[in-house]
């Protein structure tokens, strides 16, 4: 298994593209409820269910591999993924390319079982942005299956170090800066959206918060870029208060358990909430960017509303690939085409407008 990174500073694990492994699973088409199901892709699923095994969600009760998809396989499916991706909707269909055949690939390639000689052992701080490093898996939650262990020596200690929690304190710093370049520029931004004439600089300034944001997109323009303008605003706030010290936010802890390759995370609405365990963005283990664009990232959905009160900041969908992007878990639709709400509710939205001068978050010439 390799750790892939995005340059979000999100992380998930993939099988070791050098792994020669000819028994994973490449289907023709998609196999389950309502899918093609060709009789070898079928034949395949089964055997990859049986071979993952119960701990990873596979069927208590081997399949039998037949090539026929009946309700045991569908239940099968659904169980694989209901393990596998919590608090997601199983379909009970694996389609080509898509996330339970790359899951069920991943944990075909893992070692079959944990071994006591894979102590965790940090070995050293691997290169991210889009960098391929070796797995550290699930070494801080060995209870969660086997999968990941490839190289013992860069599993990371179960716990958040004293150097990562350093490296966020600097972030933090860093992200002042950036909301607060945001905020005079999205400022700016406003003002020449009220202006009939432009200059070549304003009309960028305008295109940029149309493209993130969605201003034009919106009935009421002003009202709808004031309650972004509030977002960054409150991001500040929070996080100017914890560089000056009346407020801690930056916490060590452990990744939760639906994303245990979560490298800093916070609740939502976690500003407005009153419990106490909420009041934080929680530094984990996998904490070793060199960005403090997964601050940013963190705060914005810190920043935001409890869950369903209509401001909470979610994943609606990422800019990333350029220039329409992907649909994300919250999201009606891709990047480019969501609606203004989802744009003002978008993590990524708010996160991109903080880095602009990253060239895969620039506005598209085309737009
Ligand atoms: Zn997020």
């Amino acid at each position: 298994m390799v750790m892939v990174c995005n340059r979000f500073g999100e992380c998930s694990s993939r099988p070791d593209p050098t792994v020669k492994n000819t028994q994973l699973v490449t289907l023709t088409g998609s196999v389950g409820r309502n899918g093609r199901n060709l009789r070898d892709d079928v034949s395949q699923i089964q055997d990859a269910l049986n071979r993952v095994g119960p701990s990873n969600g596979g069927p208590v009760i081997k399949l039998v591999v037949d090539g026929f998809v009946g309700p045991k396989t569908v239940r099968a499916i659904e169980d694989f993924q209901r393990t596998q991706f919590p608090g997601k909707f199983p379909d009970g269909r694996v389609d080509p390319g898509q996330r339970t055949v790359g899951r069920l690939n991943e944990l075909l390639v893992a070692p079959p079982t944990f071994n006591d000689e894979m102590v965790p052992a940090f070995g050293g701080v691997p290169s991210f942005n889009n960098q391929i490093v070796p797995a550290f898996g699930n070494g801080f939650a060995p209870q969660g299956g086997q999968h990941g262990f490839v190289q013992a020596s860069f599993v990371p200690p179960p716990v958040t170090t004293d150097a990562q929690m350093t490296l966020a304190e600097r972030h933090a710093q860093d992200a002042e800066k950036r909301l607060t370049a945001a905020i005079k520029r999205m400022n700016q931004a406003v003002t020449a959206m009220g202006k009939k004439v432009r200059t070549a600089k304003e009309q960028e300034l305008v295109r940029e918060i149309n493209w993130h944001f969605k201003a034009n997109a919106d009935p009421n323009p002003t009202q709808h870029m004031t309650k972004v303008s509030t977002v960054l605003a409150t991001m500040l706030a929070a996080i100017k208060e914890h560089n000056l010290g009346t407020r801690t936010i930056l916490r060590k802890g452990a990744p939760p358990p639906a994303d245990p390759n979560a490298i800093a995370w916070a609740y939502l609405g976690g500003w407005t909430s009153n419990k106490m365990e909420e009041k934080f963005i929680t530094i984990t283990p996998m904490f070793m960017t060199q960005l403090s664009l997964v601050i940013v990232h963190e705060l914005a959905h810190f920043c935001g509303g409890n869950k369903s009160s209509g401001k909470d900041i979610v994943h609606r969908a990422s800019p990333d690939p350029f220039p329409t992007g992907t649909k994300r878990e919250d999201g009606s639709t891709n990047y480019r085409d969501m609606p203004p709400f989802h744009a003002r509710t978008n993590v990524y939205s708010y996160t991109v407008y903080c880095y602009p001068e990253r060239p895969e978050f620039k506005v598209p010439s085309t737009v």
